[in-house]
């Protein structure tokens, strides 16, 4: 049976103090329901986040990490230094990294290889641009997103994907993909990963949707028999938004 998840990105946004405020509120008054809320915080407040997640089911994830097992790349986080701290999920592949920061999914795939010899739980973001859609290549572009960044994966480590489809037009845009339009997507996907892997993977691999995802669209979006809840971005920097979304799964 695959998870419910609603994990938020919060990106470059909070300063600690209000990180603490809002983990808090999370974690003392969120909506108890079925599912898996996960946080990627930004890296300086992961050990704080851990800290105070302590004892809760809630988890706590990394927004990126590098490739590499450690060395010469200043500035950069390997997997080892997250699991040491108790941070055991990881964001790969986010629009923004890809487009920001030049990640293709040769990189990906490193990426990917990387966090699972760590055991660490990947959630694995594609999606295609508005132009891919106007020209009907949405579902090319997805394919080829996930073959080659992801699809080179053994069987065995299925248990440790989760699979984020976000539409880049959708991201922090306000305009969101219509229901039927993720659910379309997202189908595609899970027969996708029948095609190479086989039903049982497809049935348990949880597909979240992310782009502009709120409280008011949430529950009919999760209503949708492949969308397994939802990666959130501007929404999950706000407690009640968050609580809203959680409470449409
Ligand atoms: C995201 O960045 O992953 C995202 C979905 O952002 P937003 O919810 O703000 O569109």
């Amino acid at each position: 049976m695959r998870k419910n998840i609603v994990a938020g990105n919060w990106k470059m946004n909070k300063t600690l103090p209000q990180a603490i405020e809002l983990i808090n509120e999370i974690k003392n008054n969120k909506p108890n329901n079925n599912a898996e809320v996960i946080l990627a915080t930004p890296f300086p407040y992961l050990v704080k986040a851990v800290e105070l997640v302590a004892g809760t089911d809630i988890k706590i994830a990394a927004q990126n990490m590098h490739q590499a097992e450690g060395g010469a790349f200043t500035g950069e986080v390997a997997a080892s230094m997250l699991t040491s701290v108790g941070v055991n999920t990881v964001i790969l592949g986010h629009s923004e990294r890809r487009a920001y920061f030049h990640e293709n999914d040769a990189l990906l795939a490193n990426k990917v290889d990387t966090a699972l010899v760590h055991d660490m739980t990947v959630i694995f973001c594609f999606g295609e641009e508005l132009k891919d859609r106007q020209n009907n290549n949405h579902f090319n572009v997805v394919e080829y997103q996930l073959r080659d960044g992801l699809f080179h994966i053994s069987k065995e480590n299925w248990k440790n994907i989760v699979l984020a489809y976000e539409p880049v037009w959708a991201i922090g845009t306000g305009e969101t993909a219509s229901p039927e339009q993720a659910q379309e997507m997202h189908l595609f996907v899970r027969n996708l990963v029948d095609k190479v892997f086989g039903r049982e993977i497809a049935e348990n691999v949880s597909i979240l949707y992310g782009g502009s995802v709120k409280p008011d669209n949430a529950k009919e979006i999760f209503s949708k028999p492949d969308v397994d809840g939802g990666l959130i971005g501007g929404a999950a920097l706000n407690a009640t938004d968050f609580f809203g979304i959680i409470s449409g799964i």
